[in-house]
């Protein structure tokens, strides 16, 4: 695999105007957003089967709330792509009307939702018309049976549907998100890889992170790229070209296929724990209470709710984003003995 181990030294950074830059020089530019904790389905690795308490309502920033924090980051600080997830941000019922405002700032942001794809057939349209640029559905497994044993829960025709939906409307390129667990889906990367290339959706593997609410992940049997790249060996993958830059994923061509835009067909391989990219890391994240989070791996959140309810001006909630950003780690040290998983779980940070 090209890249790895891509480090990050030390520079005398402090606020930079108009950036959220960290210490070692890092820009944020990318703004994930969760809407929800809440999700209609309950993926293994992700959230336990029962038992995982809300956010209460009145702790949940309000659509308004998201909209003008979004505004912030886009006008006030350079950020360029909003990605909306959750949870499953699809049972945000303001969405639409969120994406709506995101495209409507100038500069106008990149936007796209990361879903489970449950409610795609019937709001893909919606999303689009209000300006949604393309999506991300999570799809683990091809097989009906396995997604209820994964999900626990009986929707796998629902999210095939949304996939669907998706690439009618037009929020393309559509990107399947797959998570690969050893004797439970390890099995399936090259169905996967086939389904995507013949219906031209790009496919990324997602090494499985410690981030699960039950807290069970582990680091010998979890499926690592090296094994996903040795299981597609049949598809002869070629050596991506074009620069990786700050996205995660790891790219190869695949020889023989199309992509929808008539371009050669790619499939991707984000390696977040065996090829950490912590070093080209351009996320800030905001979670669905309102708290800034400068790595999906942080101990530590910065509160801007209490701060927006205050009655902040918007000069004062950018700053304290900048000062958030700041002590941003070099590296999420899974692999350092003294890694401390977060306390909150992906479907609550946002993944
Ligand atoms: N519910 C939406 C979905 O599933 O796409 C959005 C939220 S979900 C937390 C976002 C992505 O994170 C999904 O692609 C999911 O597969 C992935 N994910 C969740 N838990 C993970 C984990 N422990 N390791 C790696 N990826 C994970
Ligand atoms: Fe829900 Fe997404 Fe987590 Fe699955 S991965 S439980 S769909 S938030």
């Amino acid at each position: 695999m090209r890249g790895g181990g891509r480090g990050v030294g030390v520079r005398d950074g402090g606020i930079q105007p108009g950036k959220l830059a960290d210490r070692f020089g890092r820009v944020a530019t990318d703004l994930r957003v969760s809407l929800t904790d809440r999700c209609n389905l309950r993926c293994t690795y992700c959230m336990p089967e029962e038992g995982l308490a809300w956010l209460p309502k009145e702790q949940q920033l309000s659509d308004d709330e998201v909209s003008r924090l979004v505004r912030i980051a886009v006008e006030r600080l350079g950020v360029t792509e909003v990605r909306f997830t959750g949870g499953e941000p699809l049972i945000r019922r303001g969405l639409v009307e969120i994406v709506r405002a995101a495209a409507a700032l100038e500069p106008r942001p990149r936007l796209s939702v990361t879903t489970n794809g449950i409610g795609l057939e019937r709001t893909a349209e919606a999303l689009r018309d209000a300006g949604l640029d393309r999506v991300n559905v999570s799809l683990d497994t091809l097989d009906p049976v396995r997604f209820e044993a994964l999900t626990r829960r009986n929707r796998h025709a629902d999210v095939l549907a949304g996939l669907s939906a998706a690439a009618r409307a037009g929020l393309t390129p559509v990107k399947i998100n797959t998570v690969l667990m050893q004797d439970v889906n390890d099995d399936e990367a090259p169905a996967l890889l086939r389904f995507a290339l013949d219906h031209g959706y790009e496919l990324r593997f997602i090494e499985q992170m410690p981030l699960d609410a039950q807290h069970q992940w582990d680091r010998h049997t979890m499926v690592t790229a090296e094994h996903i790249l040795a299981a597609l060996a049949e598809f002869d993958l070629r050596p991506d070209e074009v620069s990786r830059g700050t996205a995660p994923a790891e790219t190869w061509i695949v020889p023989g296929y199309k992509a929808l835009d008539g371009g050669p067909a790619r499939v991707g391989v984000i390696a977040s724990v065996t090829r950490p990219f912590c070093g080209d890391c351009d996320r800030t994240r905001l979670t669905a209470d309102g708290q800034i989070r400068n790595c999906l791996f942080a101990t530590d959140e910065s509160d801007l709710r209490a701060l927006l309810r205050s009655g902040a001006p918007d000069e004062a909630i950018a700053t304290s984003w900048q000062n958030a950003m700041l002590p941003k780690r070099p590296g999420h040290g899974i692999d350092n003995p003294a890694f401390l998983q977060p306390s909150r779980p992906m479907s609550a940070i946002g993944g």
